[in-house]
């Protein structure tokens, strides 16, 4: 499929999720880069968005928790660009009921061309980056234009 250019705002979606084992990381994290964070719109998953606003004062938007479908409402924000980064802390030392939905998220992310932190080093490399407050382009999938060309025979 051709691709074509969508910038992503300066002020950014932040998704915020962890699994059970890497929960207590991702508080740390959110406490060590509260100040960056709050600038941003912070959506999280049930019980790791209930966590971090607690915990460290931020305001979460609060979705699903992750097993009962809240990977699947990011994924679904991912695809409707209204999430610009995901920060995803998911544990490579435990497997998931909902190990379907953790890909399916993880794909999407890859799909739609959004930055995408799986750890701690990754996370603080991607928050420092001059491009997390100004606008930037990236590329992603024309499906209009696939549409408009493509033949279809019924
Ligand atoms: P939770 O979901 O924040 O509700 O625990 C996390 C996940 O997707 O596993």
């Amino acid at each position: 499929m051709d691709q074509k250019i969508q910038s992503l705002p300066a002020q950014k979606n932040i998704a915020l999720v962890a699994h059970d084992g890497k929960k207590a990381a991702l508080k740390l994290w959110c406490e060590k880069h509260k100040a960056i964070l709050s600038k941003h719109t912070l959506y999280g998953t049930g019980t790791t968005g209930h966590l971090i606003e607690k915990t460290t004062g931020l305001d979460v938007i609060q979705l699903l928790s992750g097993p009962m479908g809240g990977d699947q409402q990011l994924g679904a924000k991912i695809a409707e660009h209204e999430i610009h980064v995901l920060v995803f802390f998911w544990d490579p030392l435990a497997s998931q009921p909902h190990d379907p939905d953790v890909k399916a998220l993880l794909r999407l992310a890859a799909v739609w061309n959004i930055p995408v932190a799986c750890n701690e080093v990754s996370a603080d490399m991607l928050l420092s980056s001059p491009l997390m407050d100004i606008e930037l382009e990236r590329t992603l999938p024309d499906y209009e234009k696939y549409l408009a060309t493509r033949q279809i025979s019924l």
